[in-house]
């Protein structure tokens, strides 16, 4: 406490995945001020333009304090006017719904979207009530549109999910190359570490690939902008370029790595009727009949000659003519994975993740590393970023895929059904094996009106969602649907819905993120939420008192386990075992040295510490299994710990024998989430993408964020410093291309696709510099939403869409 009466504790940034340390100023039960913590290991004290102005989040003029419903003539109505309601009206109006849904069509008529933003134990709490609870497993996070491909690209080559690096190769690196990634506006303070190396060792390079010039490109030493979807090419060409020279680490490679060729027929994920689709399923990959046939993710051994021959093709000649990369840049780049002293690490996100060949392209950059051991050691990193503070904490990790279960675990896999079983203390049988709705088919399930409960939390996917006019608006104003948004703000999606709940923010209550690193960072409750605003985890708790399992579960079920009998979801989920093990007095513990006076607003209420509970439940499900978390006490202690946390102890880069606790002494190095400790290197090949411009509809179109907001500037444009510094988004366009439409800087134009159009002004010239036969929008403006032009085609293996390519058109407006 200073002197003026501020008090002052630690937190974390709630925006990107970079996850700083920040330190929040609190004065009269208000924030009033936030700082870069010195203390915190990712940002050391420093924070970005976001980050300065975290402090005014919570105060935006229109934060939500009531539920709301569509109401007419004092009832529910669907085409009714948002009404303050009670929260008691509120559950029993979803009470209704749920029930309905769950009688009519069972399980799979209800569904959750949730979020990379949501924090460990509210995803872990929502999960658990879902799967084991209502026995649905239509949850999926808005993750899936951000580094799902990263996911199921780690799961393909090493058998275990997330980064082997850490930050600190920041500082060990000799080149980084950003493939698709505009660090400096979307990771821009782990890019001021990457720029002080740069600037502070000399030799040190720089090579930025993207399909536009942007503010990464100006520490660049080379600048590659290469055509839409030709990455694949060129990572096929280092390839080559590797073996050709004789550069592959021929020991590493005996050692460490099998070769695998992947089946290659394998679609766009969209509806299998749609005019762009190849193939007849958007679940399995097509057989000569065209029909899908099986798992577009199997692949077969073949031998390094066969890999050898494999990317014979891609040549420099074939490579710099189809990706319009000139020849002198590509063999430079080549060259720096091929130099066996120059460490490298290759950093990537959206351009990778958001891909119709996804997991391939992740999948590739891991050919790339592997096939000259640059790997799990400082400074040489293949290190996939993530867009959402809590992406890898709580997507990832706690398992809030549609496929998923925690650490690693599936739905679809009766073994890891069983051990979740055990550890949720619920019968055997509770847990349902089929894969359920993943986001992109929850639109479209909601348009034919398959799902008809949707509960959308912590995320604002009417906005951050493909093609919103063609699937996700008609489905959420669906009669036969019934759609819950908690935010803390009218977001779109919320003013799309029935029932909109206000959410308690960030440090309005007791929260975890894990970042990119794998760090898992904690912070107490500094303030109260305003009004009737309830954090996400009081919602599911008190949702799930609504239910008895009588009700929810199959007679069968409590026939073998008749103690289930009778008792409510919140009884047998949350109220027992390790989750209400903790008393309140420990929550005063961690709480001691908090200003607030009070635990948290969830352990006042529960008189548990419920959090605490949850974390250690989530914990089991990883401790032996490469996934350890540690104590729930010392993350409140520290600035975060990496997992793997094994006797107290964070491991800086995994697979790495005197790094990871499970390598061996003698082993050097070893891929442990693979049988033989090996990773894969697949043969796979550059595809043309669904949607290429064509005569009418003549530019790519690419979607993205800007340095000022944050994905769909729900909070960052509710600050005005950040608003005004950018009010409205823009499309930037080459000069030569606007000229040809008769345009000039700040006009007005419309873009549009087969899919909609939107207004807004044409940009030549600023940070971003666009090639000729491209537009660039980025996604944050409300008034603006690029998504009604984008197409839902996504990665077949993922489910991710490619947000950065489609055919648009602009005219003047
Ligand atoms: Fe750090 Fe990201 Fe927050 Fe900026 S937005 S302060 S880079 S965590």
């Amino acid at each position: 406490t200073t002197p003026d009466g501020l008090r002052w504790d630690k937190a974390v940034c709630r925006y990107c995945g970079t996850g700083c340390g920040v330190l929040v100023g609190v004065k009269d039960g208000k924030v009033v001020a936030t700082q870069g913590d010195p203390d915190a290991p990712v940002n050391k004290g420093l924070n970005c333009v976001k980050g300065y102005f975290l402090a005014k989040i919570p105060y935006g003029q229109d934060r939500l304090t009531t539920p709301l419903l569509r109401m007419k003539d004092g009832r529910y109505d669907k085409n009714g006017e948002f009404q303050p309601i009670s929260w008691k009206q509120a559950f029993d109006i979803m009470e209704e719904k749920c029930k309905a849904a769950l009688k009519a069509k069972g399980p799979t008529a209800v569904g959750m979207f949730g979020s990379g933003q949501w924090t460990i134990w509210e995803g872990y709490a929502a999960n658990k009530l879902m799967k084991a609870g209502l026995r649905s497993n239509n949850i999926d996070p808005n993750a899936r549109h951000c580094m799902a491909s990263a996911v199921f690209g780690f799961i393909r080559s090493f058998g275990a999910d997330e980064p082997m690096g850490v930050y600190d190769d920041a500082e060990h690196a000799d080149a980084f190359v950003l493939w698709g990634s505009n660090m400096a506006e979307m990771h821009p303070i782990l890019w001021s570490r990457i720029t002080n190396r740069r600037l502070t060792a000399p030799h040190v390079k720089v090579h930025v690939l993207s399909t536009f010039t942007h503010r990464s490109c100006e520490v660049a030493d080379a600048e590659l902008i290469f055509k839409p979807h030709t990455d694949l090419a060129i990572l096929n060409y280092i390839c080559n370029h590797i073996i050709q020279s004789g550069a592959v680490n021929e020991d590493f490679v005996k050692k460490h790595v099998n070769f695998h060729k992947g089946v290659t027929d394998i679609g766009f994920g969209l509806r299998p009727n749609h005019p762009l689709e190849q193939v007849a399923g958007n679940n399995g990959y097509a057989g000569a009949d065209g029909k899908p046939k099986g798992n577009p993710m199997a692949s077969s051994p073949i031998s390094f000659d066969e890999f050898k021959q494999f990317v014979s093709t891609y040549t420099l000649e074939y490579t710099a003519q189809l990706s319009g990369v000139p020849k002198d840049k590509l063999e430079a780049l080549a060259q720096l994975y091929a130099d066996p002293k120059t460490k490298v690490t290759s950093y990537w996100t959206m351009g990778f993740n958001q891909h119709t060949r996804g997991t391939w392209v992740n999948n590739m950059i891991y050919n790339v590393h592997l096939l000259v051991g640059k790997i799990s050691e400082p400074g040489n990193s293949p290190f996939s970023l993530t867009g959402q503070p809590s992406a890898c904490g709580t997507a990832r990790e706690v398992g809030t895929f549609a496929h998923r279960l925690p650490a690693d675990m599936l739905i679809a896999n009766p073994q890891h059904r069983e051990v979740a079983e055990k550890i949720w203390n619920v019968p055997a049988g509770t847990l349902r094996g089929e894969v359920g709705f993943h986001a992109v088919q929850q639109d479209r399930m909601l348009k034919d009106g398959v799902l008809n409960f949707y509960w959308t939390t912590t995320t604002n996917n009417m906005q951050a969602g493909p093609n919103i006019n063609g699937e996700r608006y008609p489905g959420f104003r669906d009669p036969r649907n019934f759609i819950v948004v908690s935010d803390a703000y009218p977001t779109v999606t919320a003013m799309a819905g029935d029932l909109i709940l206000p959410s308690a923010m960030w440090v309005e209550k007791e929260g975890a993120f894990g970042n990119a690193e794998r760090r898992g960072q904690f912070w107490r409750q500094q303030i109260k939420a305003p009004g009737e605003a309830k954090s996400d985890l009081w919602q599911y708790l008190e949702f799930a008192k609504r239910f008895t399992t009588d009700e929810v579960w199959p007679a069968e079920l409590l026939t073998k386990s008749p103690q289930y009998k009778g008792k409510t979801l919140y009884d047998v989920l949350f109220a027992n075992g390790e989750v209400n093990k903790y008393p309140k007095a420990d929550a005063a513990k961690v709480n001691a040295h908090a200003w607030s006076g009070y635990s948290n607003d969830e352990t006042d209420f529960y008189g548990y510490y419920v959090q605490k509970g949850l974390f250690e439940e989530y914990r089991k499900f990883g401790l032996g299994k490469g996934k350890d978390l540690g104590e729930f006490d010392a993350y409140h202690k520290v600035r975060g710990l990496r997992w793997p946390v094994v006797g107290g102890k964070e491991t800086l880069w995994r697979y790495r024998e005197g790094y990871d606790p499970y390598v061996k002494a003698g082993e050097g190095l070893r891929f442990y989430g693979k049988p033989d400790g090996k990773a894969v290197i697949f043969a796979l090949p550059y595809q043309d993408p669904p949607e290429k411009p064509d005569a009418e509809y003549d530019l790519w179109l690419c979607t993205g964020r800007v340095l000022e907001h944050w994905h769909t500037g729900t909070m960052t444009r509710r600050v005005p410093e950040l608003y005004r510094a950018f009010p409205d988004a823009v499309v930037w366009m080459h000069p030569k291309d606007a000229e040809k439409r008769g345009l000039k800087h700040g006009d007005a134009v419309k873009v549009a696709s087969r899919r909609g159009e939107i207004q807004l002004r044409v940009h030549t010239r600023g940070r971003n510099k666009v090639p000729e036969g491209l537009i660039f929008v980025p996604f944050f403006d409300e008034h603006r939403l690029v998504n009604k032009l984008t197409l839902d085609a996504t990665c077949p293996i993922s489910k991710e869409t490619d947000f950065k390519k489609c055919a648009a058109k602009v005219v003047k407006a």
